[in-house]
């Protein structure tokens, strides 16, 4: 099947594309292309108008600040993927940025595209909503940010209002000297959207006892969903397996999980409690074994 037709445009600013966006309810952006793209051929997305971010400066990289790590919308996930700054400040998205997709996908996708897409399985939006961040959304006139755990309204629907842009995306840095991460991810096939997926992020103290827990789930509810009582319940004690089970199983019990033809909400739910415990025990010995930690 070929795409309906539309126009094309590859304007060279930020604020060209945006008041594109504004003039035409029907035009969308496009990244990466490697959601859209096939989207366009099975005809399930039918704009008027492709707006084409690519080659406007400023939209691509990944820079330290103090407190976080901001990634530009167009920084490709292979980037983010290989990039030293990452693994040393933000070792969680490092260690999601293999389950996106094949290698492939990797080197065209971006991160703002898979932001923007608000796949309830997708990893990028998990380590996000894990980790408290925030996006930046840009219109003709200006700019806005907020909370990552505020911007998923549904699957595939996002705060993002016509006319805007997802500029960048802010990752913290925790700065706890004995930091570690988990991430585990079930999916029929590797390369597949996940799922169940899990990321943690744990700081213990000399004792191994823990002091700040950051904890979220993917695939199990319709966005990203991190579980900040979870995290609280678990801080200032010591991990054991049956008291982190036994928090994950009553994290997961009362959630509204989705449904498909293969994976009942009860699977999710079982899948989801056994990979949150698997998560959170994987960063905890991981902070064990951190001498230097996250820090900056
Ligand atoms: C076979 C296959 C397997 C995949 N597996 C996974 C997986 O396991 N996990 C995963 O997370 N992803 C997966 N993906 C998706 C991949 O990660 C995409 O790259 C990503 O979802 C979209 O990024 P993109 O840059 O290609 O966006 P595009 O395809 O260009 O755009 C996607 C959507 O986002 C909008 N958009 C893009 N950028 C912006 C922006 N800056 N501001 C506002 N709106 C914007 C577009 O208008 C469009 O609606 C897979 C894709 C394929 C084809």
């Amino acid at each position: 099947m070929k795409p309906v037709p539309f126009e094309y445009e590859r304007p060279h600013s930020l604020k060209a594309a945006c008041q594109l966006l504004a003039d035409d309810e029907d035009a969308v952006i496009i990244a990466g292309g490697q959601t859209l793209i096939p989207m366009l051929a099975m005809r399930l997305a039918r704009p008027s108008r492709l707006v084409d971010i690519s080659r406007i400066d400023g939209l691509s990289g990944i820079e330290e600040q103090t407190d976080n790590i901001t990634v530009g919308c167009m920084t490709r996930h292979a980037e983010v993927e290989r990039s030293p700054v990452i693994a040393s400040h933000v070792p969680l998205l490092s260690a999601a940025m293999p389950w996106v997709g094949h290698a492939p996908i990797r080197v065209r996708g971006t991160i703002g595209g898979s932001i923007a897409n608000a796949d309830p399985s997708a990893e990028v939006p998990l380590v996000l909503v894990t980790l408290d961040g925030t996006i930046t959304l840009s219109n003709a006139t200006g700019s806005r940010t907020i909370p990552a755990r505020s911007f998923f309204s549904g699957p595939m629907m996002t705060e993002i209002q016509p006319g805007e842009c997802l500029t960048a995306a802010d990752f913290p840095v925790w700065q706890h000297s004995r930091t570690g991460i988990g991430f585990r991810e079930i999916a029929k096939r590797h390369g597949d959207f996940a799922m169940v997926a899990a990321s943690a992020q744990v700081s213990v103290d000399a004792t191994g006892k823990c002091i700040a827990c950051a904890i979220g789930i993917g695939g199990v509810t319709d966005t990203p969903l991190a579980l900040p009582e979870l995290a609280s319940s678990l801080v200032g004690t010591a991990f054991t397996d049956q008291s982190v089970h036994d928090a994950a199983k009553a994290a997961t019990d009362n959630l509204s999980a989705m449904s498909d033809p293969q994976t009942s909400p009860e699977y999710r739910k079982r899948a989801a409690t056994k990979l949150i415990a698997d998560a959170l025990m994987a960063a905890r010995n991981d902070a064990l074994e951190t001498s230097e930690g996250v820090t900056t």
